[in-house]
């Protein structure tokens, strides 16, 4: 059984029976009508080499939602020499998750490290109780 709920739109906020987006109809129509404007420009084979900004310029639709369409795998980037977003870390055009691979082995490396600091730490008796990075929050509250 499906539960109905009313929930705000995440686009424009207006109160809509949540069903099977978590947009209202007006919103998810707009955001299929973009989907086709950007996936028929991606058609042309003149624009196999636009990157985002490009697309976007000459689509109308914003780079935040093309690169929407890239992450839920809507448009497939890899067919596209230079279509991609900025990575979260660095700016490099990735077109994947939301780190290069520079910056994900970096980021693994370092909770990695982390991980086995602390395990030796612990092993060996020697763990300090380090002030927690968010104490001042705490204290706020
Ligand atoms: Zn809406
Ligand atoms: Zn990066």
């Amino acid at each position: 059984m499906r539960a109905n709920q009313l929930d705000n739109c995440r686009i424009c906020g207006t109160l809509f029976l949540k069903d099977y987006t978590d947009y209202c109809l007006d919103c998810y129509k707009k955001i299929e009508q973009d989907f086709k404007v950007v996936n028929d420009f991606l058609k042309i084979e003149a624009n196999r080499f636009a990157n985002i900004q490009e697309v976007s310029r000459s689509t109308e639709i914003s780079v935040r939602q093309i690169a929407d369409f890239i992450r839920d795998g809507r448009i497939y980037a890899d067919d596209f020499a230079n279509l991609g977003y900025p990575c979260k870390h660095c700016g490099k055009v990735i077109k994947r998750q939301i780190l290069c691979d520079d910056c994900y082995k970096d980021f693994s490396a370092e909770i990695d490290a982390t991980m086995k600091n602390d395990k030796f730490l612990e092993e060996t008796g020697r763990k300090r109780v380090r002030p927690k990075v968010n104490a001042q929050y705490w204290k706020i509250r």
